[in-house]
C-alpha cells in the first residue's frame, strides 16, 4: 500500500477547500448579456489574438489564488509563497517545501481543467487565438490540450537540478519521496496556489529529501518562485509575440506581478485593444477598452470564436475598426505574419 494511503482523505478533503470548486472564487455579479455582446465582438475583430491568464483562471478547478478578496490565500492565511533566495541557499528550507509539496502533490496534480481553460484551448484549435501566455504552474492549460503555450512561470510538473539544470518528471520524484519515506506520516491542512500544503515543524523534520540522480545536488520544482526572474529568452520570445498580435485579452489576473505586467504595458504601447476579464481590479483597468468581472469559466465558453463577417480573415492585411474599443486591430501583413506564425508553431515547453 502506498504510504499516501494512510492519510489521503484528509489530503483531498484540506480545510478550507471543501470539495466544490467555486469556494475559491471571489462573488461577482451575475452574467451581463451585454458584457458578453463586447467581449464576443472584441475577440471576433481578433485575428491574432494574444490571451495572457492568472490564478484567477483555475480557481474554478479548486485552486485558490493568492490574492483575491475574502477567498485568496493571502486572504485567508497568514502563509506566504516561498522566497527564491531561501530555497537556495537552505537545505532546511527545501526540507520544510518539499515535505508540503510532497503532502500536497496527490491533490494539486488531481486538478483538472475547468471551461475556461477548455474553451481557449478551443480557439486555438479553431485558429483564432495565436498564443497563450499563463502565469500559472499548475498545468491545467496543458491537461486542457493548448500547444501555443508559454508558461511564464514554469511549472510544477516539472523538477530542476540547481546545479546541472537536469529536469525530471514531478511524477518520478513523488515515487522516490514515498520510498525514502515509506513510515513518514502526516496531515495537510489547505492547499496553496503552487500545490504548498501546512506542516508543523515537527512533521518536517523527519522528512528525507533525495538529491538528483544525476549529481547529487538539490532539486527545485521547475518554477520562478518569488524573488527570482524569469529566464530572458522566455522573456524575449513573450515579446516577440506581443509584437505579432493585434488583441490582447487578460483572464484571471489582476497583473500585481510585475513578469506578466510588463507584456501589458508592451502591449498598451503598441496601442493593442486590450481587454481584462477578472473578478476585481487590477493593475491595468485603465489601460483596458473592456474589464468584466466575471467568472472565466462561466463567460468564455459563451463566446463563439469564429463569426461569419466580423472573424472572418482579412486577406488586404488592412485596419479593422475596433469599435468596442474604439481603436484599430491592424491585421498583420499575411506573408510575414505567416512565416512568423510557422516559426512558433510549437510551444518553447513540453510539460510531462
Ligand atoms: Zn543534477
Amino acid at each position: 500500500m502506498s504510504p499516501l494511503c494512510i492519510f489521503s482523505p484528509r489530503i483531498l478533503h484540506p480545510r478550507g477547500s471543501h470539495t466544490a470548486a467555486g469556494t475559491f472564487v471571489p462573488p461577482c455579479p451575475p452574467l451581463d448579456r451585454e458584457k458578453v455582446k463586447e467581449l464576443q465582438r472584441f475577440i471576433s475583430l481578433s485575428k491574432r489574438l494574444l490571451v495572457m491568464t492568472g490564478a484567477g483562471i483555475s480557481t474554478e478547478s479548486g485552486i485558490p489564488d493568492y490574492r483575491s478578496e475574502k477567498v485568496g490565500l493571502y486572504a485567508r492565511t497568514d502563509r506566504r509563497p516561498i522566497q527564491h533566495v531561501n530555497f537556495v541557499q537552505s537545505a532546511k528550507t527545501r526540507q520544510r517545501y518539499w515535505a508540503r509539496n510532497f503532502v500536497g502533490w496527490p491533490q494539486f496534480s488531481s486538478h483538472q481543467p475547468n471551461a475556461a481553460h477548455l474553451a481557449l484551448s478551443s480557439w486555438e484549435t479553431l485558429g483564432k487565438l495565436y498564443w497563450l501566455v499563463t502565469q500559472n504552474v499548475d498545468a491545467l492549460h496543458t491537461k486542457a490540450g493548448s500547444q501555443r503555450l508559454t508558461e511564464l512561470h514554469g511549472c510544477m510538473h516539472r523538477v530542476l537540478c540547481l546545479h546541472c539544470g537536469e529536469q525530471t518528471p514531478r511524477e518520478v520524484l513523488q515515487d522516490r519521496f514515498e520510498a525514502l519515506n515509506s513510515t513518514w506520516g502526516a496531515e495537510a491542512h489547505g492547499v496553496a496556489p503552487d500545490g504548498d500544503v501546512f506542516l508543523t515543524e515537527d512533521q518536517v523534520r523527519s522528512f528525507r529529501v533525495p538529491p538528483c540522480t544525476k549529481c547529487g545536488g538539490p532539486l527545485k520544482p521547475d518554477v520562478v518562485f518569488f524573488g527570482d526572474t524569469v529566464n530572458h529568452d522566455k522573456v524575449d520570445f513573450v515579446h516577440m509575440r506581443v509584437k505579432e498580435a493585434d488583441a490582447l485579452l487578460v483572464v484571471g489576473s489582476s497583473l500585481q506581478v510585475y513578469s506578466g505586467y510588463k507584456f501589458i504595458l508592451a502591449a498598451h504601447e503598441k496601442k493593442l485593444p486590450i481587454a481584462i476579464l477578472n473578478i476585481g481590479p487590477t493593475r491595468s483597468d485603465q489601460l483596458a477598452c473592456l474589464k468584466l468581472d466575471f467568472r472565466c469559466a462561466e463567460i468564455l465558453p459563451l463566446i463563439a470564436p469564429q463569426r461569419p463577417g466580423l472573424g472572418a480573415p482579412n486577406p488586404q492585411g488592412g485596419p479593422l475598426l475596433d469599435l468596442s474599443c474604439g481603436r484599430t486591430h491592424h491585421a498583420p501583413a499575411s506573408q510575414s505574419h505567416l512565416k512568423m506564425a510557422d516559426a512558433v508553431s510549437q510551444p518553447v515547453e513540453g510539460n510531462p
